[in-house]
């Protein structure tokens, strides 16, 4: 079955075939990051705008990448929700004028659901059941994963997401957005030794995670130095590699104590914030020691990507699965309520 994929939740703009016997055959994305950056933060409006700009194209663009035109698809998924609701519309509404006109199915696909399957584009994927870390701009979960569709939440931030938080940390010491990649880059120039910060949350039990703390930390910081007139580069990596060691060695507990709780030795670690090297070496270090598996989507497909919103939704599809016209979209939305495949 080949499936046009169209993601368009927040500030990136992703198209993807996915044929369900032959694999990934193109992808295109087109980021908004360069617009959204003069303003420090995603302008909704300016997000809506951009993707009905560039959706037409893009989707042509794909569709001659992978050799083949809008009446060999047959079938249509678009990230329904949750999301920034006119971007959510923008994308929804050229996938079910163009599911219409085909007359062939679309289906809604959960973005988070899109971001947990990700790694199941790689050769190595993983099998049922694992524990996923879901780590992005709006999230931070533990789920267990016993199929598609069938997701129990273990664990949640309590306040920021991740990727939130190195966001955020970025705007306070002045790295520009998005934050993430910037806080990693400085980090590796950083000193581990200078400062320690506090890992939250890990001398609780549970799996809940907290990470505004460590952004609170990371200002306090940083005004003592400034009023020390120690704002030199070196301090701001000196504090990002403190904050971003916190983040990892947080993450990593949580997923030891989720793994050793549910009894399963396959972690799957997804979102924008799974492409952060540190991490990854942690959850690797980790894995290794256990003799269990780890999988992570390759970098790209780690942020919004057109590619893992066709797959999800192509094995919906395939499974018979689709949504009426009268399905838009769904900006809140949980990954309990969604419906397992058989
Ligand atoms: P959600 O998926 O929860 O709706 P989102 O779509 O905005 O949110 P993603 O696209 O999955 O999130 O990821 C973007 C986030 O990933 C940003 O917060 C960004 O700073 C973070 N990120 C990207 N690369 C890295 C990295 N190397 N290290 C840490 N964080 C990163
Ligand atoms: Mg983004
Ligand atoms: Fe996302």
């Amino acid at each position: 079955m080949l499936v046009l994929g169209i993601e368009s939740s927040c500030d990136e703009t992703g198209v993807a075939l996915y044929d369900t016997d032959q694999g990934l055959l193109a992808h295109r994305l087109y980021t908004q990051m360069e617009l959204h950056a003069l303003y420090g933060g995603v302008v909704p409006e300016l997000a809506s705008r951009d993707h009905i700009r560039k959706l037409s194209p893009l989707i042509l663009e794909t569709l001659q990448a992978g050799g083949k035109q809008t009446r060999d698809l047959e079938g249509i998924a678009y990230t329904a929700g949750p999301g920034l609701i006119g971007a959510l519309l923008a994308g929804a509404s050229v996938a079910r004028s163009l599911a219409y006109a085909l007359k062939i199915p679309a289906i809604g696909v959960h973005h988070m659901e899109g971001h947990l399957l990700a790694p199941m584009l790689e050769e190595d994927k993983p099998q049922f059941p694992f524990i996923c870390l879901l780590i992005s701009g709006g999230h931070s979960m533990l789920i267990r994963v016993d199929g598609i569709g069938r997701y129990k939440l273990l664990g949640d931030t309590l306040d920021d997401a991740a990727g939130e938080a190195f966001d955020k940390t970025a705007k306070l010491l002045d790295l520009g957005y998005p934050g993430g990649p910037k806080v990693s880059q400085l980090a590796l120039r950083g000193n581990s030794e200078r400062y320690k910060f506090p890992r939250p949350m890990v001398d609780r039990p549970g799996l809940d995670m907290s990470f505004s703390g460590l952004k609170t930390y990371t200002l306090n910081t940083w005004q003592a130095a400034l009023a020390d007139d120690d704002d030199t580069e070196q301090t701001k990596a000196d504090i990002c590699r403190a904050f971003e060691l916190a983040v990892a060695d947080t993450l990593t507990i949580k997923c030891k104590r989720a793994l050793e709780q549910e009894g399963l030795n396959r972690l799957v670690v997804s979102g924008g914030v799974s492409a952060n090297r540190e991490i990854r070496s942690k959850l690797d270090s980790l894995m290794k020691k256990r003799r269990g598996e780890v999988f992570y989507p390759r970098l790209e497909f780690c942020t919004d990507n057109g590619a893992m919103i066709a797959y999800a939704g192509a094995q919906r599809l395939l499974a018979g699965q689709h949504n009426n016209l009268n399905f838009a979209t769904t900006p809140r939305w949980s990954l309990e309520e969604l419906e397992p495949i058989a």
